[in-house]
């Protein structure tokens, strides 16, 4: 395994591959877990090298202290990578990147960008473009993979691919929970033992509430997600909307040919939490 902190050597061993070699990329921001190795096996199947980038990208985060305490494990993410057979990663400083500013461009994702995550967290999808659209002019890959877990980013993943033009791929992976059926994530590392407990409740919660989604209206469903937070002594909820998968737009009634989820997103202490259902 290859490992890069500068974009010059980076690129100078993916010149060493013939033409005909297909690229699978898979950016991430270390911390690594499961569900990380879980888009790596994918893209294992489908691309002759995979590169892993393991950057904690300033510009998407909106509270400095979460960039503070985001947790970072390289040299435990370097062992994980190892032992999956991974070929190439990528783990820069900020200064490589950004140089001297660090800064995002703006983007606009035709409106994707305005929904749920977008108006709770300023900034944020100006830092995943920027970020993403870097790591891509660096990488050049075939197939770059994004996981369901931020189903959002990975529409504007391929929001931006579109609009720009961008010769790549966007693979979509399925959502990988431990066995309690919490969302695998970076940030359940730093839940306190009882938030740790109670944070099933969440993937629980939403799984009745596709089931009350086939019969009864989206806001008769919404209120019933609200009121069972409401109870709930340990876990605050920020947002449960139900939208159309494509524009993410939030829905008044169902029609037949739309593809819906739900997402939701809760605070189990100081912890912020994000998880999402197919409807
Ligand atoms: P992160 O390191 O959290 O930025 O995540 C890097 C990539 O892994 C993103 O495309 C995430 O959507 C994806 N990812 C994170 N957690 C999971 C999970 N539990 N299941 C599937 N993909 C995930």
């Amino acid at each position: 395994m290859f490992v890069f902190n500068d974009i010059k050597n980076l690129q100078q061993h993916l010149l060493t591959f013939n033409n005909d070699k297909s690229i699978g990329f898979v950016p991430t921001m270390g911390a690594l877990h499961q569900g990380h190795l879980s888009l790596i096996k994918k893209a294992q199947e489908k691309s002759d090298i995979v590169v892993v980038s393991i950057f904690v990208n300033p510009t998407q985060f909106d509270k400095p202290e979460d960039l503070v305490k985001y947790p970072r494990t390289l040299e435990n993410d370097l062992k994980l990578l190892e032992s999956v057979n991974c070929n190439v990663v990528f783990a820069p400083t900020a200064k490589e990147i950004y140089g001297d500013k660090i800064t995002s461009k703006s983007f606009t994702f035709d409106g994707l960008e305005h929904q749920m995550e977008g108006k709770f967290r300023d900034g944020h999808f100006d830092g995943v473009g920027t970020i993403v659209k870097r790591l891509f002019e660096i990488v050049k890959p075939t197939n770059a993979y994004f996981g369901e877990k931020d189903f959002q980013q990975l529409q504007i993943i391929k929001k931006m691919v579109e609009n720009h033009s961008i010769p790549i791929n966007i693979v979509g992976c399925e959502i990988f929970r431990e066995e309690d059926g919490l969302a695998m994530s970076s940030r359940n590392t730093r839940l306190t033992d009882e938030h740790r407990l109670a944070a099933p409740f969440i993937y629980k919660t939403i799984k009745k509430a596709r089931k009350k989604f086939k019969k009864n209206a989206p806001e008769k469903v919404i209120s019933w997600v609200k009121k069972k937070f409401k109870k709930h002594p340990l876990l605050k909820l920020e947002y449960f909307e139900i939208a159309d998968e494509k524009t993410l737009k939030t829905i008044k009634k169902k029609d037949d040919d739309k593809r819906y989820r739900a997402f939701i997103a809760v605070f189990a202490g100081e912890i912020r939490l994000i998880d999402n259902i197919k409807l």
